[in-house]
Formats: C-alpha cells, structure tokens, sequence
C-alpha cells in the first residue's frame, strides 16, 4: 500500500479525550496488514543507521517502535508512564496543557554513549517527547531523532524540540 493511502487509515475523532480536542485514532491503521506494514517501512527509513536502539513511548509509541525494531534489526527502550515498571532507572515529569505527567526508563535497558531513536504515533504539544529526550539524557544516551506517524503542525511540538532531528510522516 503507498503511504498516503496508509496515512489516510487513522481516523479523526471529535472531542476525545475531552471537548476541543480532535484525537487521531490509529487503531483503524495498526488493524490494516498493508497500512501497518507501510508505516513501519517509512519509519524505518528515518531511522540513522547508526541508532544502537529504540525508544517507544506508551503505548503507540510501543507497537511502532516494536516493529521497526524488528524491521531493522534494533531492540526497544519501553518508556513508561509511572506505577508500571518495576525498576525504574529515572523519571522525568513535565507539564501538560491541563495537568501534570510523567515518563519512566526501566533499568538496565539504556547504556550510556548509545544513540537513540525516540518512536511515537503523534506529535502534540512536544511535552512528552521532549521529557523522553531528557530521560534519555539524563541516562547519558544521546538522542539521535525523532520519528511520528503524525505531526499537529499547530500545537508547536517541533519548536520545544528545536535542534533535534525530527520526522513526521504526515504533517497537518
Ligand atoms: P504531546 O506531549 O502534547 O506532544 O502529546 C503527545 C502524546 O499524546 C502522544 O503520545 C500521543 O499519543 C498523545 N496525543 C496528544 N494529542 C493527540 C491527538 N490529538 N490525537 C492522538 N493522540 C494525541
């Protein structure tokens, strides 16, 4: 399947998780064999070679990086929302548009010199990858780019992000 058509998968969705908001629902996308299989090649393909792993952010986030992880051969670095990880190496809170969130890194998954892809479905305000950079950080890896499904031009992601690498599949 091409890309566009792949794209043109993911559904919008009035008002969810709350009044204003347009949810981009990529379940319709993970269900579709062609559709999922598009979109983990063209995420494949923004990923350095050099990248020694990947890191999903919960729980989209998960299911891409797993499988371009698979597709190029690299493990993944499941970041987790808090009370999930047994053993946590650090956390990073950051600030939402209403309320307050938090990232978590498991131990023993990150060394430090790795490079590091961060993986996700959207890119919104840019909070939740820009606190998964810092954790990754902070473990002393380096963040080598960012890669989304879907980018919401609008809500400025990419200038909270600036100066690091980062790719979108589709921008709107
Ligand atoms: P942000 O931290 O604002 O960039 O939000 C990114 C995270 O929230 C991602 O993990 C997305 O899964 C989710 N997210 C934020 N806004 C939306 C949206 N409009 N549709 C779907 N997911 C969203």
């Amino acid at each position: 399947m091409e890309l566009p058509k792949a794209l043109d998968l993911i559904a919008d969705v009035p008002d969810f998780p709350e009044p204003g908001v347009l949810f981009r629902d990529l379940s319709p996308l993970f269900a579709d064999a062609a559709g999922f299989k598009a979109v983990t090649d063209a995420l494949a393909a923004t990923v350095d070679p050099d990248v020694d792993l990947l890191a999903g952010v919960e729980a989209r986030g998960f299911l891409l990086a797993a499988a371009v992880g698979y597709a190029r051969g690299l493990g993944v670095a499941l970041i987790r929302k808090p009370g999930k990880l047994p053993r946590v190496a650090g956390r990073v809170g950051y600030t939402l548009e209403y309320g307050t969130a938090t990232v978590e890194l498991p131990e023993g998954v990150v060394e430090p010199g790795q490079r590091v892809a961060i993986l996700d479905d959207v890119l919104a305000t840019g909070g939740t990858v820009a606190a998964t950079c810092k954790l990754l950080e902070d473990a002393k890896a380096q963040v080598s780019g960012i890669s989304v499904v879907m980018e919401l031009g609008a809500l400025g992601g990419r200038s909270v992000l600036e100066g690091r690498r980062v790719e979108a599949l589709r921008v709107c």
